[in-house]
């Protein structure tokens, strides 16, 4: 029997958008005809979906290893509806903001730079995160793949770094499409961890600027002195030493008590730096907050933290029925231990360097610890238990003025367990001022006023806190450079400068 599907949304070789009927049959993954794609050395690698300067920095330090790998443009609400228009109903936004995203870069250099779609598919792949879920998050591939084929580029190749495996990947996983050596990991999670530190900074300094856009041309300037030093193979530790002399012009005030807003959630909705969170960073430093950001860092510790978990787990079992000794096991631990040292030192050292002091790299065995009570640690969707370890780590150590649990609509670990979790949490830590919102791509009056409410609270609290201060007639200079990151138990960052006087 064959069934007549509504109308299908397909376009044709001229770019044409055609509404068609279509007869249902069995989805294929793989494309209907052969294609012979193009030798290795002329393949090129399309990347994207962390934030803005990761994503360049990426870009060069791959280019620096002789990898052919090419940002793609930051996402916009154009690429969410291309997403759309292309994708199956009821995905989660960044699905559409992906996958949009790529689509409008295809289309691109087939309707303005002549290419054609056949040698569009024959030449790019697209790299990306992938991973079994267990929620959406395992269809993301499937997903691209029906979006291309509609879009007109049907083979084109999609590869992935198994998020779930984090930083053991095997050279084994993609048919050598992807050159997964240490080398290019190694490299790969430098760009990452730099992109994170120079990010946390950017965040520290741009609510304080004295003139307005100083922050980001300092971090322009810091990004091309690195992205040499990765070309020219220099000492990154004294590239990021130099960029000291870069950021310590840029004039600040930082006197000013402002709200300091911790942005979390599900990993993608609270780091992406445009329309897939209604540009929220940006909003709350223009409504007078200072943000705290989620590094990617945390992603990839939590990865490290789940591997051990999981060999743990299997030494556990396999003491319980009195098995031998499984060497695999001893080397995944040795593998995990080294990956946890190399991580953290790289971050201290490049931290150090350019001069962020005042920040402590996420312990996970702790975030795990203090969240257990309320969330089971074995459920790995989305963020997994540290949503819930942020939230009482921020109320228990006065980390920030309001707590924003950011997500797509309709996201199941953060909504539907997170969220549920996060009542008992906020009852039994009253004085937690959270949030928890939706982004839905579309509906951004609603996002901004919800987020302007439970700001103006956290406004109030950082002038009572400022102004409960007894401050000091004369302030030494120091007060205004960045360098200068004393330790205190206050939220806020002008409060803890007056306090360490
Ligand atoms: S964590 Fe949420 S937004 Fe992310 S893939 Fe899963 S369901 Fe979608």
């Amino acid at each position: 029997m064959s069934i007549t599907c509504s109308t299908v949304k397909m376009t044709d070789k001229n770019g044409d958008l055609n509404f068609i009927n279509q007869e249902a049959t069995q989805w294929q993954e793989s494309p209907k005809e052969t294609i012979e794609y193009a030798p290795k050395d002329e393949t090129i690698m399309l990347v994207g979906g962390l934030t803005i300067l990761q994503d360049k920095l990426i870009e060069t330090a791959l280019h620096s290893i002789g990898e052919n790998f090419v940002a793609l443009p930051n996402p916009d609400f154009e690429s969410f509806q291309t997403g759309k228009a292309f994708g199956n109903r009821g995905q989660c936004n960044p699905t559409y903001f992906t996958v949009g995203n790529l689509v409008k870069y295809l289309q691109n250099l087939r309707d303005k730079e002549g290419m054609s779609s056949e040698e569009i598919v024959q030449k790019y792949v697209f790299v990306t995160a992938g991973g079994c879920g267990p929620c959406r998050f395992g269809m993301y591939i499937t997903e691209y793949k029906k979006a291309l084929r509609d879009a007109g580029f049907d083979g084109l190749r999609i590869t992935s770094f198994e998020h779930d495996k984090g930083i053991f990947q095997s050279e084994d996983d993609e048919e050598s499409i992807l050159n997964l050596s240490p080398k290019f990991f190694i490299t790969l999670i430098k760009a990452v961890i730099i992109g994170d530190i120079m990010n946390i900074l950017g965040y520290k300094m741009r609510p304080y600027e004295v003139h307005a856009g100083d922050v980001d041309k300092a971090m322009e300037a810091c990004r091309i002195q690195i992205s040499h030093a990765f070309m020219a193979k220099k000492n990154l530790t004294k590239t990021l030493w130099y960029c000291r002399n870069i950021l310590e012009k840029v004039e600040l005030n930082r006197l000013q008590p402002k709200a300091k807003v911790m942005v979390m959630g599900e990993f993608w909705a609270a780091m992406t730096e445009g329309d897939g969170n209604y540009n929220l960073h940006r909003f709350l430093e223009a409504e007078g907050a200072e943000c705290i950001p989620q590094p990617i860092i945390n992603r990839l510790l939590l990865s490290i933290w789940e591997a051990e978990r999981r060999v743990q787990k299997k030494e556990e079992l396999a003491t319980q029925t009195e098995k031998k000794v499984d060497f695999s096991n001893v080397k995944s631990r040795i593998l995990i231990k080294l990956a946890k040292i190399a991580v953290k030192a790289h971050f201290g050292m490049y931290a150090k360097a350019i001069g962020l002091h005042d920040y402590a790299i996420p312990n996970m065995e702790k975030l795990a610890a203090i969240s257990e009570e309320y969330y089971t640690l074995d459920c790995e969707g989305g963020e997994g238990h540290l949503e819930v370890a942020h939230l009482i780590e921020s109320v228990k150590e006065n980390l920030s003025h309001l707590t924003i649990s950011v997500k797509p609509f309709g996201c199941m670990p953060s909504s539907a367990v997170s969220d549920g979790v996060q009542s008992l949490v906020t009852s039994r830590f009253p004085s937690a001022n959270f949030l928890a919102i939706e982004t839905s791509g579309e509906g951004a009056a609603n996002f901004y006023s919800r987020v302007q409410m439970a700001l103006f609270k956290a406004k109030q609290s950082a002038k009572e806190e400022f102004e409960s201060l007894t401050i000091p007639e004369t302030m030494p200079k120091k007060i205004h450079n960045y360098l200068y990151q004393p330790h205190s138990n206050k939220a806020g960052s002008a409060a803890k400068l007056v306090a360490s006087l």
